[in-house]
């Protein structure tokens, strides 16, 4: 490009066009030890146990259900969860839990800041896993550096091939135990192998290999940092006395590195802070950050830092929490050298932490409530559009209605079909013996929705009367159980 320098002369620049995509620089994390390593690895191996274990846990419901604990059996439109069945007009329980769901992680990130991405997101869970598969074969840090830098070898070969086979592996397996939570795991298990299952089934389990490959091994960070929007939703859930992982810059700075210049430093009397700029917090951070530079988005709390650093303060004889979970509130009186720590009490019980229980538990507390409560019966009724109702050769009135009775347990249970209202009505059953009356009673298989044409006969010629159906459990011993009404309307000419 031509430009014109400040002196008159025209001058060739070559301007660099702005460039929208930066290629992923890598990150080696060294391995590390502490307290907060091994509370990960507790919880990454807990996760993982739950995901690929948990469809093979059986759970009796006798012979007419799925005795899969967990199970979202999508053929039969039900929700099994342990002792709970879910129907579909019961949706609103598992709209709940994920409301529940929701809340709950607002009021974690309000009190202990982004806990949920450093120790139980399943990018984070998975991302630690695939990690630690690389250090096994690649070595930890150092040696994963000089790999990278070497130029392709058999040796470099041989580890790539062996990595990502493993990485592979664990994709697989996880997109493998997906599928088991959407039907009978042993059985889909055996037609997976036999080629005999879905293809539905198996373009999940491979979408889900991709996903988790390329997310948990070739992405890593970038999906907390450019995919994800949960970093940028958290900044409205925190405040001054959220829990963040923390740089204690008013004890580390200024920062000078090597013991014969820190001590020639004090003995200068020159201010010198702890941070002995080691960059040990550098080495270990998954995400590639210096901590040091304060609060970041890409932070994911992870505190691998803090045991990086409490290590190094122990060998250096300095005490611990250089980089320590800190609220603001606290960092900000600690810096002004009020070192007294607030009570944990004023930390949880705040009035947003409050709200956010508040809500969590009340939701929680109805939907324990109606699920303790509610029946496991149902009945709906559909009066025929056309006719509305026929006239019979005696001059009484006819009306047709679809009887739908829903028995929603794993047994076989009896039924009383009866009206409320409609004094002088009487109703007959289509395929049913019975003399026309004021109730029938059927049974209904276990799990089972059953539909009855009834027709409801009336000598009153009233353009338009309101009465009800009634459904009773009839119980082993005779005596009426569960009961579900459903309203509805006979309709005549008009008298
Ligand atoms: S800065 Fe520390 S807490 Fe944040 S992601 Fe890195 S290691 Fe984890
Ligand atoms: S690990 Fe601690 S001492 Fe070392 S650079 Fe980080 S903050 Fe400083």
């Amino acid at each position: 490009m031509n430009v014109e320098t400040p002196d008159g002369l025209k001058a060739d620049v070559q301007v660099e066009e702005p460039r929208l995509y930066k290629a992923r620089e890598p990150i080696f994390p060294k391995d590390v030890s502490g307290k907060f390593r091994t509370f990960k690895w507790r919880m990454l191996i807990g996760a993982l146990a739950v995901y690929y274990l948990l469809p093979w846990m059986r759970w009796p419901r006798g012979e007419f259900a799925p005795n899969q604990a967990v199970l979202i059996d999508l053929a039969n439109r039900r929700f099994y969860f342990f002792w709970i069945e879910i129907w579909p007009q019961e949706f609103y329980y598992v709209a709940g839990l994920l409301i529940m769901a929701g809340i709950g992680l607002f009021l974690i990130t309000s009190s202990v800041g982004r806990a949920w991405c450093g120790y139980f997101c399943p990018q984070t869970v998975w991302t630690d896993l695939f990690m630690w598969v690389e250090r096994k074969i690649d070595g930890d840090r150092n040696a994963q550096i000089k790999l990278h830098s070497q130029p392709m070898n058999a040796e470099k070969r041989a580890k790539r091939i062996k990595k990502h086979a493993a990485w592979l592996g664990i994709a697989l397996a996880t997109g493998g135990a997906f599928v088991f939570y959407f039907a009978d795991a042993p059985t889909l298990l055996w037609q997976l192998i036999t080629l005999q299952a879905s293809n539905v089934a198996y373009a999940t389990i491979g979408i889900l290999t991709f996903t988790t490959y390329s997310l948990a091994g070739l992405m890593r960070e970038q999906v907390c940092i450019y995919m994800c929007p949960w970093p940028r939703i958290q900044g409205a859930m925190l405040d001054q006395r959220s829990l963040t992982v923390t740089y204690n810059d008013w004890r580390g700075e200024p920062r000078l590195r090597g013991l014969k210049a820190r001590e020639a430093a004090r003995t200068s009397e020159k201010a010198v802070g702890d941070c002995v700029d080691c960059n040990a917090c550098v080495a270990v951070c998954p995400m590639g950050i210096d901590i040091r530079n304060g609060q970041q988005l890409e932070c994911i709390t992870c505190a691998l830092c803090i045991d990086a650093c409490d290590n190094v303060m122990e060998k250096v004889g300095l005490p611990k929490g250089l980089i320590s979970y800190n609220t603001f509130a606290d960092y900000e009186a600690q810096s002004k050298g009020d070192h007294r720590p607030a009570p944990v009490m004023q930390r949880l019980f705040r009035p947003r932490t409050l709200a956010y229980f508040g809500v969590w538990a009340l939701i929680g507390a109805a939907m324990l409530f109606t699920l303790a409560g509610r029946d496991r019966i149902n009945l709906t009724v559909l009066h025929d559009r056309n006719p509305l109702f026929t006239q019979l050769s005696a001059g009484d009135i006819r009306n047709g209605f679809t009887v739908k009775a829903l028995n929603m347990i794993p047994e076989e249970r009896r039924f009383r079909l009866s009206m409320e209202g409609l004094e002088d009505a009487t109703m007959v059953v289509a395929g049913f013996d019975d003399e026309p009356g004021r109730a029938v009673e059927f049974d209904v298989a276990p799990d089972v929705l059953r539909s009855l044409r009834v027709f409801v006969t009336s000598p009153n010629a009233e353009r338009r009367r309101e009465f009800a159906f009634r459904l009773d459990e009839i119980t082993a011993t005779g005596e009426l159980g569960e009961t579900a009404r459903a309203e509805a309307t006979f309709y005549g000419p008009g008298r």
